[in-house]
């Protein structure tokens, strides 16, 4: 009998949690797993090529290029902006393989690193290069010290595959609602909070392209269950980009879903940021239902889900 009752116990947690069992084993598998192992490499659209046999390259137009990590079990995407005087690098990836040499091998101009925000997965090659432009937020600002800012262990989360949060050199301050020139082409930088406090997403206007970050993905997207993340700052920031971008607006995002097939870099548009709106409204206000126990999914449409904590 003393036996039995651990063993209903857990059967009945694991029954609870079996709904969340792909953001559990996404979020904390490398608990038990400190170094994933690589995917095989997969059929790619016509239009992406293989780097080598880690990174995908894929040219969105002739100066936006998409470079994909589809073996990494998060299949990361990492976008090159280009310009005429310099180049941005939106998100570094996992850091599995260096992303500098691929970096190199599209651009000769000077390239500045940015991120979505800054999960272990999207600063994984940060350190590669020179500097790094960090939003301009004040609780991040007052931590920085002799030119360098410690990512903490909340903000990174890399220890659920055993990597250690960095530390970044600061080579610029990007101010919220602010114009980057990279010598004719302007990025307007845009804090998204929701994911976490420190999201920004890119919005190029001239070409109706918003670098999402983790913001949208296709697949399962998270606005609950870890540091940082707020459902309705998730909200607010979705109906601010609904306001600010044109209908046409391509949405470039940071994760490929497993079923999104053909393969190639992960894109929504504008119709799934309204969907996405309108979820989290319903969520919000209880009209929306999710499936599971404390972390609930909701399904946002037919390719997007959404994790939040119980509501
Ligand atoms: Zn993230």
């Amino acid at each position: 009998m003393q036996i039995i009752i651990p063993f209903v116990l857990l059967v009945i947690v694991a029954a609870l949690l079996w709904p969340q069992r792909r953001y559990l084993f996404a979020r904390a598998g490398g608990l038990f797993l400190p170094s994933p192992t690589l995917g095989e490499p997969t059929v790619e659209s016509r239009s992406v090529k293989w780097y080598d046999d880690y990174f995908t390259i894929e040219y969105i137009d002739s100066q936006t290029i998409a470079i994909g990590e589809p073996r990494y079990h998060q299949h990361n995407y990492n976008y090159l902006i280009i310009g005429e005087e310099r180049a941005v690098l939106f998100d570094t990836g996992s850091g599995v393989r260096d992303i500098k040499p691929v970096v190199e091998s599209l651009t000769m101009l000077p390239v500045i690193v940015s991120q979505s925000h800054l999960h272990y997965d999207h600063i994984g090659n940060h350190d590669k290069f020179d500097g790094t432009a960090l939003p301009e937020l004040p609780h991040l600002r007052r931590r920085l010290q002799s030119g360098t800012f410690q990512v903490s262990v909340k903000e990174h989360l890399g220890f659920v595959e055993g990597i250690e949060a960095p530390k970044l050199t600061v080579s610029e301050w990007w101010t919220p609602d602010s114009s980057i020139d990279l010598g004719g082409r302007t990025l307007t930088v845009l804090h998204i909070p929701g994911h976490t406090p420190n999201c920004i997403a890119l919005f190029d206007r001239e070409h109706a392209y918003l670098f999402t970050g983790d913001f949208l993905c296709p697949g399962l997207n998270v606005a609950g269950g870890i540091p940082g993340s707020n459902i309705n700052e998730y909200l607010n920031s979705a109906r601010r980009l609904l306001g600010l971008l044109p209908p046409e607006t391509r949405l470039l995002t940071a994760h490929r879903d497993k079923a999104s097939e053909p393969f190639g870099a992960p894109m929504l548009k504008y119709t799934d940021l309204v969907d996405l709106a309108r979820g989290l409204g319903g969520i919000i206000d209880g009209t929306l239902k999710g499936k599971g126990f404390y972390i609930k999914s909701y399904l946002i449409n037919e390719r997007i889900q959404l994790y939040c904590v119980n509501k």
